[in-house]
Order: structure tokens, then C-alpha cells, then sequence
């Protein structure tokens, strides 16, 4: 899609890690240590079109993101998919955060990105 941020980025960005179709940078405004955002090349607006998706390309797509994570160090992690804009999804292109980094790191981190404080309170997150 010519006007989607995450299509731009998925062609020309900084990867963290690219393979099979599927991109991985790291998140502008981290919400901890580490904060990296896997996407798929390809443009699917959220996780509900999951279906869209092939067995093979669903699950290479959750092998990219161990994989991933793995590639940046991090053997403990949260991975998250923040699903329309009520639940926090600000960019509709399908992402998966996967958010870690430290012994602690995890302590300090949402269990849901992107939303604010009473959002978060109203969704019983
Ligand atoms: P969402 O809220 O849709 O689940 O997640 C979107 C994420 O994309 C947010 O965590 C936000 O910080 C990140 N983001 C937004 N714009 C950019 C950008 O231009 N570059 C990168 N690397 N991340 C971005
Ligand atoms: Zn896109």
C-alpha cells in the first residue's frame, strides 16, 4: 500500500532482521530495554486477516519472531499484537511487538502498548 508507514519502512528500513518475506525493527518510542516490532512485507491491515496468511507463511511468521528475538539477545520476552484501535493499534499494518530486555524489564512493561492509563483501566487489560 503506497501510503501505509509500515509498507514504506518494511522496503527501505533499518532492519533489525529481515527473512522469508517478514521484517523486524526496532520501535521509535520503546516502551522497554528492548522493543522490537516484527512485520510482514506484505500488507495486511490487523490480526484479525490472519487468515489471510498461508500454514506456511503463519508459521514462518512466528518463527521470524523468536527468531528475532533470539537474534537480539533476549531469552525472556512478551510478545504482543495490539488488535484495532480500541485495544491500542495505531498503525494498521500487522505487527507483533515483542518487548524485553533485563532481569527486570519486564516488571516495567504494559500489558498492553500504546494505550493510556484510563484506555487500559477500561479495557481491564
Ligand atoms: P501499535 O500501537 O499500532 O500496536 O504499534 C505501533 C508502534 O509503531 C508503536 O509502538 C510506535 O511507537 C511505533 N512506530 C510508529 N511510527 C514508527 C516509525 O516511524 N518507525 C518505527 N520504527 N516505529 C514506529
Ligand atoms: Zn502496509
Amino acid at each position: 500500500m503506497d501510503d501505509c508507514l509500515f509498507c514504506s519502512i518494511a522496503r527501505e528500513g533499518a532492519y533489525v532482521h529481515k527473512a522469508k518475506g517478514f521484517v523486524a525493527i526496532n520501535d521509535i518510542n520503546p516502551q522497554a530495554p528492548v522493543h522490537v516490532l516484527v512485520l510482514p512485507e506484505r500488507h495486511v491491515d490487523t490480526f484479525r486477516e490472519i487468515g489471510e496468511f498461508g500454514a506456511k507463511e503463519t508459521k514462518q511468521m512466528l518463527e521470524f519472531v523468536a527468531e528475532t528475538a533470539a537474534k537480539v539477545g533476549l531469552t525472556d520476552y512478551r510478545v504482543l499484537v495490539n488488535v484495532g484501535a480500541a485495544a491500542g493499534q495505531t498503525v494498521f499494518h500487522l505487527h507483533w511487538h515483542i518487548l524485553g530486555g533485563g532481569p527486570d524489564a519486564l516488571a516495567e512493561v504494559p500489558a498492553a502498548v500504546g494505550l493510556a492509563e484510563p484506555a487500559q483501566a477500561e479495557l481491564e487489560l
